[in-house]
């Protein structure tokens, strides 16, 4: 088996000489010779950059930190909404190469001698919510083109997920049903049989649940997501929420709810994985406040997840797989933001920002200060806040790795991309590897998100634990070789721990001190683990034997990647305490003109949701701008 650990700062930085020059002479250079108005650009060394110049007061320019989702689609909205009398040009900085635009969100492909190529995920592999996909293109294309037109097909797996209980036991969720109502295919009577087998009643209940589930939805996505009040959902939510004694009330821990409704710990544990997404925990912790609920438990209202994956009929739900790849995502992003005008400059580092432009350090060291009216930073909140938005007086292009660990993020993840010489066609495109042969197992297999991102069961992986695995083949061929697959695992561990005195060391020196947080030894341990588990499922017994290529990531090199907080791949988590209006506000604070996109931020993490928040801050900037721009002409008649 051949092993790479992708991409240490060393190794990276070595590689992408020759392309670093050459692209900042070409972006760097010539956009700023050719397109950009002569004063928008200035070799300082420190001061603060001044405000656009008088003569260019009537355009406008933002600058986006960041070429994640977030900053991609806000870059894109922004500039699609220019006119003549309100001109608005944007500039997104990128501090990765070209092939890494769409941040975590993306593919990467890997030719293994003698096989071929194969295609893993850098990150996501679910597609949510695809009408929020839908509605950027149309919205910046003035409905002329669709996600489409650029590239972006999306294909719903039918069943959405197949759970794997650590028994051995397997079973099939998520089948989607016309409105109307369709007889259940062969493979949903033998899951819903299954669970008629956990429990008495038990797809009964399921459906109860899912109904519940619906109606928070219909009502949670509009009004506390994308802050648009809809008060034709408020009765299904409130009949749901209230009815059988307040059996499913949003606002408890999930379990509690779970506990009133099925009896079976693999119906809860079905009932409840998505958990997982939002950083959080199922089961109520009595060592916290109301039972968790303002920390790493999650309120019974994230059964939303639950039915955004699975409800059969509600126009919101279904599990998507992008054609070719995440990777369709974030190109057809890029094509958007240039087809509106944005100027993207990547292996550009933002060291810091300030209400008036931003402080660049190219790859090839030069340095160089951007003036803006308005700055989106897209970079993950809680480095940001430590880092580029920190307003101190040392050296302005200092390159720093550090975070705010006030915060309570959601788990770390160790993702091992596997090529494999054999086709495992038992696993689906998505599948969760569950613990739940009794309470006390199922509660323990969520431990890693108690205790801070601390857990003692990782440091021999005998506990339960669970686990999810991409197979993108079964929906997609082309991700690998003929008689080949491509396999990806993502195991939630512990996060990285903060060390205040790395806060001062240069950036490549913190982040190698940081990976050594998940050492050879540690990585071993969770792949071992990971491996003996899914040897429980028939016909994967030899799959280690079949590995022909592993890449890793782990919170290590997720830091080092898209200076994420914490090393997390998740973002804040959302508990209560940071959750709508207590989570971290797009407006930062002690700034005028600067605002922040991303997962971090509101409304959350996961790219719907990431795309959402990307409307509502070109909406806001916009107003923003105009503000400004009335201000400028007031001041200029008064001239
Ligand atoms: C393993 C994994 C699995 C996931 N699974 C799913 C899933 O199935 N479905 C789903 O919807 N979501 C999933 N997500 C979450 C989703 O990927 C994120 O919510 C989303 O991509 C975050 O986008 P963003 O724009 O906020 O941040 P990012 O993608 O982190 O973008 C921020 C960008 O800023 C850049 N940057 C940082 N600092 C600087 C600087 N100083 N100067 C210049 N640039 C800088 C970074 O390089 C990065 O490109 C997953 C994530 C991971 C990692």
């Amino acid at each position: 088996m051949r092993r790479r650990l992708r991409g240490t700062p060393m190794e990276r930085r070595t590689s992408s000489v020759l392309s670093d020059t050459i692209f900042c002479l070409v972006a760097a250079g010539i956009s700023t010779l050719l397109t950009l108005p002569p004063n928008a650009c200035c070799l300082q060394t420190g001061a603060d950059p001044p405000r656009s110049g008088s003569s260019f007061r009537s355009q406008r320019h933002v600058v986006v930190v960041g070429g994640g989702v977030g900053g991609l689609a806000v870059a894109a909205r922004l500039a699609s909404s220019f006119t003549a009398e309100e001109p608005i040009r944007v500039t997104l900085l990128e501090k990765n190469p070209p092939d890494r635009l769409g941040g975590r969100c993306g593919s990467q492909s890997i030719h293994v001698e003698s096989h071929g190529t194969f295609r893993h995920e850098r990150g996501p592999s679910l597609l949510l919510l695809k009408s929020v996909y839908q509605d950027l293109f149309a919205d910046c294309t003035g409905g002329e083109s669709s996600a489409a037109d650029y590239g972006l097909t999306m294909d719903q797996c039918i069943p959405a997920y197949q759970c794997v209980f650590d028994d051995g036991d397997t079973i099939e969720l998520g089948f989607p049903r016309s409105a109307a109502g369709v007889n259940a295919s062969a493979t949903e009577a033998a899951s819903r049989a299954k669970m008629d087998s956990y429990e008495a009643g038990g797809s009964k209940k399921w459906d109860e649940y899912l109904a519940a589930c619906s109606a928070f939805l219909d009502c949670g996505l509009p009004n506390f997501i994308e802050e648009r009040l809809d008060l034709p959902s408020f009765p299904a939510f409130l009949y749901e929420s209230l009815r059988n004694n307040a059996r499913a009330w949003p606002l408890k821990p999930h379990s509690d709810v779970l506990d009133a409704m099925f009896d079976n710990p693999k119906m809860k544990a079905l009932a409840s994985f998505q958990d997982l997404y939002v950083g959080l925990e199922p089961y109520r912790n009595d060592r916290e406040w109301f039972g968790g609920i303002f920390k790493k438990s999650a309120p019974a209202v994230f059964g939303l997840l639950a039915a955004i994956e699975l409800h059969p009929n509600n126009d919101k739900a279904g599990v998507f797989a992008p054609r070719g790849g995440f990777a369709a995502v974030s190109k057809a992003l890029e094509r958007l933001a240039r087809d509106a005008g944005v100027d993207i400059r990547c292996d550009t580092t933002v060291t810091r920002v300030t209400d008036t432009g931003v402080h660049v350090l190219s790859s090839n060291g030069d340095k160089e200060v951007l003036p803006a009216d308005t700055v989106i930073v897209n970079a993950d909140l809680p480095y940001a806040t430590e880092t580029i938005t920190k307003q101190d007086t040392g050296d302005a292009y200092n390159v720093a790795y550090d975070w705010d660990d006030s915060y309570d993020f959601a788990s770390g993840v160790v993702a091992f991309h596997w090529s494999t010489s054999k086709r495992y066609d038992n696993l689906n495109t998505h599948n969760v590897f569950l613990s739940a042969r009794n309470r006390s197992e199922a509660e323990q297999s969520w431990d890693v998100l108690r205790e801070e991102g601390r857990s003692s069961n990782y440091d021999g992986m005998e506990a339960p634990f669970n686990f999810y695995v991409h197979r993108p083949v079964k929906t997609d061929p082309s991700a690998a070789p003929a008689n080949c697959d491509s396999i990806m695992v993502l195991v939630p561990t512990e996060t990285l721990q903060r060390k205040a005195e790395h806060a001062s060391l240069a950036r490549e020196e913190a982040v190698l001190r940081y990976q050594e947080q998940f050492d050879n030894d540690r990585i071993d341990i969770i792949r071992k683990a990971t491996l003996k588990r899914m040897a429980v499922m028939p016909g994967l017994e030899d799959l280690e034997s079949h590995i022909v290529d592993e890449i890793l990531d782990h919170p290590g090199t997720w830091a080092d990647d898209y200076n994420v907080a914490a090393g997390t791949p998740f973002a804040l988590s959302h508990g209560f305490n940071q959750l709508s209006l207590t989570r971290p506000t797009i407006k930062a604070k002690g700034f005028k003109n600067v605002w922040y996109i991303g997962a971090s931020t509101k409304p959350g993490n996961g790219v719907p949701l990431v795309l959402l928040g990307a409307k509502q801050v070109a909406s806001q900037v916009t107003k923003s701008l105009k503000n400004q721009h009335d201000f400028v002409a007031e001041d200029e008649r008064q001239e």
